[in-house]
């Protein structure tokens, strides 16, 4: 069975599996998720994330905002300003 090449709606590219990262902005902090599977564009660059992905980073983003408070607690020196957390998955 021949494989269906997806093509790029911005560009008319090739997409390939690859990896992305999606960054969440939440009230004061911003969690950098990397290593995403993906689908990227070969020309562009545009990355596109399935459902199924995109709901398991949810999860693991929400699991991650509910731990946080303690673990700041546990980090006082973080515990200020504009916080940056990078997970990869
Ligand atoms: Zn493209």
């Amino acid at each position: 069975m021949p494989k269906k090449e997806r093509l790029c709606p911005e560009c008319r590219g090739i997409v390939k599996s690859g990896k992305t990262e999606l960054v969440y902005e939440l009230s004061d902090i911003k969690i950098t998720v990397k290593n995403v599977t993906a689908n990227v564009c070969s020309k562009c660059g545009q990355s596109f994330v399935s459902g199924r992905v995109a709901e398991d980073v949810n999860r693991l983003v929400n699991r991650i905002t509910e731990d946080l408070n303690s673990f700041i607690k546990t980090q006082p020196h973080i515990g200020e300003g504009h916080k940056e957390i990078a997970i990869a998955v």
